[in-house]
């Protein structure tokens, strides 16, 4: 089978999006970077199947130039186009994780952005964490929405819906989500608390600077 590793990867990914919570059962989808016979596309997880029922063979591969309706033997998640089109816009991403993370879907719920009340926010890629405008799963106006609250960062949340997040592999765009679940937990004890006191431009400048010379272990 052709990507055997990344549709093995895929799934891998899609059973820990049940196993740690992040968007258990059908909810939220997974995509790689990859080619097939030369044409440039990506590997994404089938529409509406449990996650633990996966088989390499359900892992759809859709070129960047391709349609749905131009696969005919699965059937692949609904929101392709913002998968597509976040390859297509961003060099940098080689993997991406949506999720229906609780707290992150919570937040969305008040579409706006999320302020730095915490320097971590620079995780994302800037002095926020954008949230896109409401519309329809699997539109392309919720996919040039997306794009829009992606412009400069690497994850947005998605108004009443949840977030995305990508990377240059699975392991990245995933860590990326999980904290991006994690800061949407904190930003909703802080604000059960009250205002909570934001970081100035100027600290979040230097945070994003230091940011850039960080290493990971
Ligand atoms: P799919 O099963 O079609 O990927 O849909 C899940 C989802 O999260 C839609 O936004
Ligand atoms: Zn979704």
């Amino acid at each position: 089978m052709k990507n055997l590793d990344q549709r093995n990867q895929i799934i891998e990914y899609s059973l820990k999006l049940n196993s740690t919570n992040l968007s258990p059962l059908r909810s939220g989808n997974i995509s790689l970077r990859g080619r097939e016979d030369d044409i440039e596309g990506y590997l994404i997880t089938p529409s509406g199947k449990k996650y633990e029922t996966l088989k390499p063979e359900d892992i759809v591969f859709l070129g960047l130039n391709e349609d749905e309706k131009n696969n005919k033997v699965n059937k692949p998640s609904s929101e392709w186009r913002f998968h597509r089109d976040i390859y297509t816009n961003k060099k940098e991403a080689y993997a991406i994780v949506h999720a229906h993370s609780p707290h992150a879907t919570a937040v969305s719920s008040h579409g706006k952005p999320i302020p730095p009340f915490h320097y971590m926010i620079a995780l994302a890629g800037g002095d926020d964490i954008k949230c896109a405008e409401y519309a329809t799963f699997g539109t392309e106006e919720l996919s040039n929405n997306v794009i829009k609250a992606l412009e400069n960062r690497s994850a947005c949340l998605m108004s009443n819906h949840g977030q995305v997040a990508f990377g240059k592999n699975l392991e990245d765009a995933f860590e990326l989500a999980q904290e991006i679940e994690n800061i949407c937990h904190q930003y909703t004890i802080a604000l059960k608390l009250g205002q909570p006191k934001i970081l100035s431009f100027e600290e979040m400048k230097k945070v994003l600077d230091k940011a850039k010379s960080y290493k990971k272990g």
